[in-house]
């Protein structure tokens, strides 16, 4: 058994910030009660004091590249879940463009058996749209299903034509399973490693025009309509795009979409000639990032989600031009949040505490809440706890990130996946 007394207990599902303890027996909770109370009913019990703390349900991460199998140098099951815990991630969705892609259930079985083995943290694999994610054929959805992935996506690009998205919306339909869409119009964007803008010109880097996604969404968009199916834009950027989905849920589609921490952050000004500034899609203009700040308080994104990718340093550490995109995020997307969401007062630590918890399950259909007979997963945080972001500390195996360096306030302390502490800060 593990009593967490005296935490500042904040559950989206419930609606109730409050002191509490919750008594944990093996894998599930068993009970939640006013702090103090469980003290004499938890005899032998380990004793975790989150007094001062905020405890959560367990955070889920809809967008992570774990990069196994294939391109182990750069991460590992084993070492991405491990930095996922310490972000206080309780369970990721591991993107299919591993070597060889996620398409058939052969795949999403290794990846599962290796997390069984060895990962910090619950690994949900999301499925390749087509095989391949050549975007010519159905990818073996339904046997990937049976096999446990939890959505279908090509990240890394959109699924390449209308046809065949609207094939693959239809089939997920048929399993209720959501399809995830980069989303980008790949000839706009064709060459570019940034945001066009003044900054892209006056850098004389190649950029993608904001239309390069929202061209994309809307396609999928009318897909959605004519389907029915769930679409969920991945790592939104764009103004243009958030219009898009605030629309569609206007009319009642199924459309959901997320946030990542570095788009809420940063935008095209901040990117030097560092290739730890390029990332796809590319940090956007800074009124894409206020459209973002309002979409997340309002509630049109539905979740923030880290688009974790690791590289090691040897791809990484090339020109701008060269460099492949993408940047880590399990470590950094809690204090990124509190520092650009919660601190400033931009959103209520209720809303943002949904971002990572309640709002991702329900765009996987499922639910996530701190009750009797529900999975120990829980993640503890501080609001005001100092620290520096040093990437050469990070479990990642890779150490691409621009956030290196930089001061917080406000950490993960502890994550709990299925009543086992798989991460305690020291
Ligand atoms: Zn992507």
């Amino acid at each position: 058994m593990l009593l967490i007394k005296n935490g500042r207990v904040v559950d989206p599902a419930s609606g109730s910030d409050a002191a509490r303890d919750i008594l944990v027996d093996g894998e599930k909770v068993v009970e939640v009660a006013p702090a103090g109370s469980l003290a004499g009913r938890a005899q032998g019990a380990e004793t975790f004091d989150a007094a001062g703390f905020v405890v959560a349900p367990g955070f889920i991460d809809l967008h992570a590249h774990l990069r196994e199998p294939g391109q182990e140098s750069s991460e590992t099951i084993e070492t991405g879940t491990r930095a996922a815990a310490r972000g206080g991630f309780t369970a990721v969705c591991c993107m299919p463009n591993t070597k060889p892609v996620n398409d058939n259930a052969s795949v999403t079985r290794f990846i599962l058996d290796r997390a069984r083995a060895g990962a910090s943290v619950r690994v949900w694999p999301i499925g390749a749209a087509s095989a391949g994610s050549k975007g010519e054929a159905l990818a073996e959805i339904a046997a990937m299903r049976e096999a446990g992935i939890v959505a279908v996506s090509d990240d890394g690009k959109p699924i390449a034509t209308a046809k065949l998205a609207r094939q693959v919306m239809e089939y997920s339909r048929s399993l209720d399973l959501p399809v995830i869409e980069h989303s980008e119009d790949v000839s706009l964007a064709a060459g570019a490693v940034m945001r066009e803008g003044v900054t892209s010109i006056r850098m004389g880097l190649a950029g993608m025009p904001a239309a390069a996604e929202a061209i994309c969404v809307a396609r999928d968009v009318q897909l959605a309509a004519l389907t029915e199916a769930r679409l969920h834009i991945a790592h939104l950027s764009a103004k243009a795009s958030l219009d898009e989905v605030r629309r569609a849920k206007q009319r009642g589609l199924r459309v959901t979409c997320e946030v990542t921490p570095h788009h809420f952050t940063l935008i095209d000004e901040d990117v030097r000639y560092d290739s730890r500034f390029k990332m796809n899609p590319p940090l956007a203009a800074r009124e894409d990032r206020e459209a973002l700040l309002q979409g997340l308080a309002d509630g049109t994104v539905d979740a923030i989600a880290t688009d974790h990718a690791p590289h090691e340093p040897a791809l990484k550490d090339v020109e701008f031009d060269r460099a492949p995109f993408g940047i880590l995020g399990f470590e950094t997307a809690l204090a990124l949040a509190l520092e650009q969401l919660v601190h400033p007062g931009r959103i209520s630590l209720m809303r943002v505490v949904e971002l990572f918890t309640t709002g991702p399950a329900r765009v996987l259909g499922r639910e996530r809440k701190i009750a009797p007979g529900q999975p120990a997963d829980l993640t503890v945080f501080s609001m005001d706890h100092a620290w520096t972001y040093d990437v050469n500390q990070s479990a990642s195996r890779s150490r691409n990130s621009p956030f290196d360096g930089r001061g917080f306030q406000g950490a993960p302390m502890a994550t709990i996946v299925g009543g086992r502490v798989a991460y305690r800060r020291t």
